[in-house]
This record gives C-alpha cells, sequence and structure tokens, in this order.
C-alpha cells in the first residue's frame, strides 16, 4: 500500500470527478492520502476530506499565495489547530524565491508558523523554492522538535543531508522522473531509508510522460517505481519504507487501509 503524502484533492480540479481518482488510487495500489492547506477559507474543504478514514489534513498558510492570506490568519491557524487535534501538521507553509517582491511578508508568515508547529509539537509541511539553504538554516535556529517534510524537494545531496539533519524528510514527487533532473536523481539514489516520502502534489507536477495534465496520486505508484529503480530497490521495499516513514512524521493512525499491517518486508 502506498500513501500520497502531499496531494491537494481539496481543490476545484477534482470537484467533478473525485471519488473517480480516488478510485483510479486504489486502484493502483495508492490507499492513504495527506492533503496539506493552503490559505484560511480553504480549511474548511480541507477539513471535511480529512472526515475520510483514508484522509489525513494539515492546514497552514502556502507562500504562493500571499495575496490571499490576511491579518489574524496565523491567529485563526492557532484556533484551528485547537479545534482540530486530528491535524497532522502544519502546512503548507513555506518560502518561494520565484516571488522576491513577497519575499519578506513570506519570511513573517513562515517564521509565525514554524513557531506555531513548534508550539504544538507538530511537524511543519515546507514548500522550498529556490531557498533551500536559507530555509535549513532558519530550521537550524528554530530547532522543530517534531521534524518537518520539506515537500516536492529538488534540491542536491548535500542540501538533502542538511535537512535530514535537522530531522526533516524530502518528499519526492514527479519532478525526479524527468531526464533533466540528474541531480535530484543523484539525490534519491543517495537517501537513506528512512529519509524520504512519495508524494504528487497534485493536482501540480505530473511525471514525467503526463506534461500538462491534471496530476493525481495514482501516479504516486510511478514515482515509486522510478524511486526503486534509482535505489536499486524493489518498488515493494520503496513503498513499505515510505510509508512507514510518513506514519511516523506524521503519526497516522491505523486506518482502514492497512497501514499497520505489513505487505512488503
Ligand atoms: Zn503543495
Amino acid at each position: 500500500m502506498l500513501i500520497d503524502a502531499h496531494c491537494h484533492l481539496d481543490f476545484p480540479a477534482f470537484d467533478a470527478d473525485r471519488e473517480a481518482v480516488f478510485a483510479r488510487a486504489r486502484a493502483a495500489g495508492v490507499g492513504r492520502f495527506v492533503v496539506p492547506g493552503t490559505v484560511r477559507r480553504h480549511w474548511e474543504r480541507v477539513l471535511a476530506l480529512g472526515e475520510r478514514a483514508e484522509v489525513d489534513v494539515c492546514l497552514g498558510l502556502h507562500p504562493c499565495f500571499m495575496t490571499e492570506h490576511g491579518e489574524g490568519d496565523v491567529e485563526a491557524l492557532a484556533r484551528a489547530l485547537t479545534a482540530h487535534p486530528e491535524v497532522v501538521a502544519v502546512g503548507e507553509c513555506g518560502i518561494d524565491a520565484r516571488f522576491p517582491e513577497t519575499l519578506d511578508a513570506q519570511w513573517m508568515l513562515f517564521d509565525a508558523q514554524l513557531r506555531l508547529a513548534r508550539e504544538r509539537r507538530l511537524p511543519p509541511v515546507i514548500h522550498c523554492v529556490r531557498a533551500n539553504d536559507r530555509v535549513a538554516k532558519r530550521l537550524r535556529q528554530l530547532a522543530p522538535p517534531a521534524g518537518g517534510l520539506i515537500h516536492a524537494f529538488a534540491g542536491s545531496p548535500e542540501q538533502a543531508k542538511a535537512f535530514l539533519d535537522l530531522g526533516c524528510l524530502v518528499g519526492l514527487g514527479g519532478a525526479l522522473t524527468h531526464d533533466r533532473a540528474q541531480r535530484l536523481q543523484r539525490t534519491v539514489a543517495a537517501l537513506p531509508d528512512d529519509g524520504y516520502v512519495l508524494e504528487t502534489d497534485s493536482p501540480d507536477m505530473p511525471p514525467a510522460g503526463h506534461r500538462g495534465e491534471r496530476n493525481e496520486p495514482a501516479r504516486v505508484a510511478e514515482v515509486c517505481r522510478r524511486v526503486a529503480e534509482l535505489r536499486g530497490q524493489s518498488a515493494e521495499r520503496v513503498a513499505a519504507d515510505s510509508r512507514a516513514n510518513a506514519a511516523r512524521l506524521f503519526g497516522l493512525a491505523p486506518g482502514g487501509d492497512g497501514i499497520s499491517g505489513s505487505t512488503a518486508g
């Protein structure tokens, strides 16, 4: 059984056929899903998805939607975390240096969410684009007590190691399936077995061969096969390691999906 450790199944891109997306995922062996929040006004739809046994949710304020965040959103996040103990992480939060005009505001919002994650002993789920070294430095200063996830990681082996040394995991998705991603592929080959989780970031980041298409959790199976090739391990082994790592990071309770069972050695 595979877990998609990061997918935006609450997005309107899935409104027309969400049940079919879950069914295709199940058929591909993907039985559990972690859905992060992005903006306050959509937390309700994330929490609603979390009522499904196979879905776990995070709440946070995403750095790519700075114009949507307002005064009081961090306080609202703190209240929501108190009201919803089922939330497994703070996120999606982080830094996206492709948007330099909002970078100062991004850092303020990220810092506030890191402090909240630390206070609640929850892992932060971190979106980190062109900012690996600065984010690692910030995490080193704050020492997140519950680890964290650097989702959609695309950096070097050294940058991965810096995050792992901080107790974080890296999220591996469609990016590594592209031929040009050779540095990332070297990183994947060098990761320790307990250092990563598999994810899709659906509806974004489709793997090679699906360019321009909506991505969906069934494709975490393709990511798994490619990771297995790069690491010289079986796909079953990679699926089992990823599942165990996600369960440990997010403190996932056994669901109806056999997460506590062992389908692979
Ligand atoms: Zn995301």
